[in-house]
């Protein structure tokens, strides 16, 4: 991977403290997605990492996964899949719990979103303590997908998300 591209990525990632709560500080993507050198440029090291390889359904996470995800499965060819916030999906779903830092959340997958055996790819923009693609990675499970790999293009180290994810391969390009 081009060392110079990460470098225009990390500049181009936004630190906004005590957002969306005091004490957390948000790496804000939007500098990197308005600027289209620099979205092509995120959306290639995704592409570096899945291109040559069996892969049948990328796995997006509400919503900023969606974004990065959508245009890797545009360009490898291959079908798309929104991992929701609970009660956005229409037909029937999986869902699954997991704890924030304060209470709870559920995330959704259509039941017949992955057919049994598929090789699946999970993408989001930030990997933080891995609550919400634990419970994404169990949802692929459940309905039939195998897991083989999650790619973020950030990951805050700090936190020991990759842990929550173990035994699926983690793959981030900004690490903080
Ligand atoms: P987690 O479940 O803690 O790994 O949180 C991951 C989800 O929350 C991702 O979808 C991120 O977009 C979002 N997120 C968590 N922490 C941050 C942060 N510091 N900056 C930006 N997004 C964050």
């Amino acid at each position: 991977m081009a060392s110079d591209s990460i470098d225009k990525l990390r500049a181009g990632v936004r630190d906004v403290p005590d957002f969306p709560k005091k004490g957390i500080v948000f790496k804000d993507i939007t500098p990197i997605l308005k600027d289209g050198a620099l979205f092509r440029a995120s959306i290639d090291v995704f592409l570096e990492r899945c291109r040559g390889r069996k892969i049948d359904k990328i796995v997006g996470i509400d919503a900023r996964g969606f974004v990065f995800g959508s245009a890797v499965a545009y360009e490898l060819g291959v079908g798309f899949v929104p991992l929701r916030k609970k009660g956005r999906l229409p037909y029937k779903t999986e869902s699954a719990k997991y704890s924030l830092e304060y209470g709870e959340a559920e995330m959704e997958l259509h039941i017949d979103a992955i057919t049994r055996g598929e090789q699946v790819i999970l993408i989001d923009d930030l990997l933080a303590t891995g609550g919400t693609s634990a419970s994404a990675a169990t949802l692929i499970k459940k309905i039939g997908g195998e897991l083989v790999e999650a790619i973020f293009l950030i990951e805050l180290e700090f936190l020991h998300g990759r842990e929550k994810l173990a035994p699926t391969p983690v793959i981030s390009f900004l690490k903080y």
